[in-house]
């Protein structure tokens, strides 16, 4: 607590450090000119920075540019986890590395434009936001069955959970408060966009288009997307499993009709017929019942992760800046 009083009372001024995260995956082709396009606009405005890049256990040549970079920019530390432990535990570690009073978020694909940095810092330090974020005003590139499922994901997510994440992206500058508070969040699965929208704080929106992205390309197959909207769903909100509670009361309502039904029929004599109901009975119900119990193992699942307690992540190799190794 008085760690985060101590971070409340700072000042905002122009000395203030940016800490610009940044987490890498197969990115070696494009990745030194990328963090040149960021840090020409950050020394364009005279802004102290720090990079800390995360190199997400690659198998291109990634972390060789990132070591290199480390070694000869003494703005840039690279770290390098153990293996792919997916985007938001590379982010993860970064904003547990950072030591700067603002913190910004961002892709290594310039497709979050850099040009907005300087905006984004002015908010917090002028107008005293807590959460600078970049809210997409298009998708970019994407095809129709990709945005229909982030759609419907959002829709899901909003429903259920009372926070909206519709036009929400990963670009987002945050006070050194935030992330504090953000470091109190225990939990192994991460999300952060959810996380960071549950959160609060004084939030700003800017909008942005999203860019092409340089090089390469991206890196969310759809099982990939899937496994990640039903980790965020199920983080976020309990609404499946009352869903279940719900489809078993109305189940129950619609046995006491057919009940009724099945014994009036036996008492009249006629109780042959009705072959079919009970074959159309016995699917929905089986069906409803494995439905059911895949979602409560969804959860049982969560809770054993969490309960496990491994780290989020591991680091293999950490170059602060201007180390030569
Ligand atoms: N990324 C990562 N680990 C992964 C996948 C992606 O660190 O397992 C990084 C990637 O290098 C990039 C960012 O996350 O900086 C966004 O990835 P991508 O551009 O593939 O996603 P998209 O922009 O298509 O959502
Ligand atoms: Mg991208």
């Amino acid at each position: 607590m008085e760690k985060l009083e101590k971070v409340i009372s700072q000042n905002r001024t122009t000395e203030s450090k940016l800490s610009v995260i940044i987490p890498v995956y197969q990115e070696g082709s494009h990745i030194r000119n990328s963090i040149g396009v960021i840090e020409q606009v950050l020394i364009d405005h005279q802004l102290p920075y720090e990079f800390v890049l995360i190199d997400d256990g690659s198998k291109d040549d990634t972390w060789l540019e990132l070591k290199q970079m480390a070694g000869e920019n003494e703005h840039i530390t690279s770290l390098r986890l153990s293996r792919n432990f997916g985007k938001e535990s590379a982010l993860c570690a970064g904003l547990e590395y950072a030591q700067g009073d603002m913190i910004l978020v961002m892709d290594s694909d310039l497709q979050h434009p850099p040009q907005l940095i300087p905006e984004m810092v002015k908010a917090w330090r002028e107008e005293g936001y807590d959460v600078v974020e970049g809210i997409k005003s298009s998708r970019g590139k994407e095809n129709i069955i990709y945005k229909l499922c982030a759609k419907a994901f959002y829709y899901i997510i909003y429903k259920t959970s009372d926070i909206n994440l519709g036009q929400a992206s990963d670009f987002k500058l945050m006070d050194r408060k935030v992330l504090e508070a953000w470091k109190e969040m225990p939990e192994r699965a991460i999300f952060f966009r959810g996380m960071s929208a549950w959160l609060g704080f004084d939030r700003k929106q800017i909008s942005f288009e999203v860019a092409d992205r340089v090089n390469g390309k991206t890196k969310w197959s759809l099982l990939r997307l899937m496994r990640l909207a039903i980790n965020a769903i199920t983080s976020y909100s309990s609404v499946p499993l009352h869903c279940i509670t719900v489809l078993g009361i109305l189940m129950f309502l619609g046995a006491i009709v057919l009940g009724v039904q099945t014994l009036y029929m036996y008492f009249s004599g006629q109780a042959l017929s009705g072959f079919t109901t009970v074959i159309l009975l016995q699917l929905i119900i089986g069906s409803s019942i494995m439905i059911s119990l895949g979602m409560i193992g969804i959860y049982l699942t969560k809770i054993y992760k969490e309960v496990k307690g491994r780290p989020r992540y591991l680091i293999s190799k950490c170059i602060r800046g201007g180390e030569k190794k």
